[in-house]
């Protein structure tokens, strides 16, 4: 593990909804620019969190065995009750053995945390976010009608969605949504992927590839018939399309939706803090990488978490490092696939990320 760079860092608060697709349906008129203050705010907000914690992760990491939980799986959710990050985590209201609640909400988040809990257990041998049994807490009800959902360096964290842009309650009810954001988690803890440009993109492919392995898993979906999307039929009114992010179509999944899947149309923004640039397009290019993943899981065939699952795992926790980039990934998984499975598996990774122009 290496240490964030001074005036660095890595930063891990990872929002489902990156904010410029927030300003550009802003100015659209698709929705009330008011509306879309509060979510800007909270990101501002937790940026200084976020990069505190992920140095203090990254610092722990050292220190290999301190301030870590008991070996056990626990989980919990909390309401935030309409509050904001002051008011995290919120009042308890299930935990590990608890029935159901009366609250969907709280038991869709519960149920998710659960099913990817289990994806890392039973098919990579991971124990929790750290490896090591860390205790899953999520929260729900953050803001009112807050537009997104995100990883803050400790926690998840699901807004109820307001209709325009996410459909109320789907932000929590979706599986590869949840999966996307405990990942972001497994990433802080293993390659500690920073968060601008290509490692960023990096970051935000990884999380995607999981989310959508941990919904195939659960469904018991091969690679043909899984649907490759990141929050399927989760869009609000104001978003026409079939989902967030599109692993096999990336660009194609809503009218605003400006992922490349080649190199050839990589989208070259600089790391400046501004909002419109997404942290340097991580939401953005990390279309190529989620298609090197597609082509190499579809021309595998079977079960995605099978063989390319186990691949690009076994790359993050022992290959990719914060400032990783591209080819260093293809390189990686390359190393790794002949390394778990052979060269027929190795030749297949090294075609797909070449058919993405990365070599
Ligand atoms: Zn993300």
């Amino acid at each position: 593990m290496v240490q964030g760079e001074p005036g660095g860092g890595n930063t891990m608060v990872c929002f489902i909804l990156p904010a410029h697709l927030l300003i550009e349906l802003a100015e659209a008129g698709n929705v009330d620019i008011r509306d879309t203050i509060p979510t800007l705010l909270a990101s501002a907000a937790l940026r200084t969190q976020r990069d505190t914690l992920t140095e203090a992760v990254q610092f722990l990491d050292l220190n290999a065995g301190q301030l870590r939980g008991p070996a056990s799986e626990f989980k919990a959710v909390h309401d935030v009750q309409g509050g904001d990050e002051r008011n995290l985590p919120g009042v308890m209201r299930r935990k590990e053995g608890d029935g159901a609640n009366s609250d969907p909400a709280v038991n869709d988040a519960f149920d998710n945390a659960d099913r990817t809990y289990d994806f890392y257990r039973d098919v990579l041998g991971r124990h929790s976010v750290d490896g090591n049994g860390l205790r899953l807490v999520s929260s729900v009800h953050f803001g009112r009608g807050f537009d997104n959902a995100f990883w803050d360096g400790t926690q998840m964290v699901y807004g109820d969605g307001s209709g325009k842009v996410f459909q109320p309650g789907a932000l929590a009810r979706d599986v590869s949504v949840v999966g996307h954001e405990i990942t972001h988690g497994v990433v802080q803890y293993t390659a500690g992927l920073r968060y601008r440009q290509q490692s960023g993109a990096l970051n935000e492919s990884w999380a995607d590839v999981f989310g959508s392995l941990v919904k195939q898993h659960a469904l018991g979906q091969s690679a043909d018939q899984a649907d490759w999307l990141i929050g399927a039929g989760i869009l609000g009114t104001q978003l026409q399309g079939v989902a967030l992010r599109s692993m096999k179509d990336p660009g194609k999944a809503h009218q605003l939706d400006r992922q490349p899947a080649h190199m050839r149309s990589y989208v070259d923004l600089p790391d400046d803090g501004n909002p419109r640039n997404d942290n340097g397009g991580v939401h953005i290019n990390s279309g190529i990488p989620n298609k090197a993943f597609h082509l190499t899981a579809t021309r595998l065939g079977g079960n995605a978490w099978e063989r390319a699952g186990k691949v690009w795992y076994d790359a993050l926790a022992t290959k990719l490092r914060v400032n990783s980039d591209f080819a260093e990934a293809a390189a990686a998984t390359v190393a790794s696939a002949q390394a778990l499975f052979g060269a027929d598996v190795a030749n297949t990774v090294r075609s797909a990320w070449n058919d993405v122009g990365v070599s």
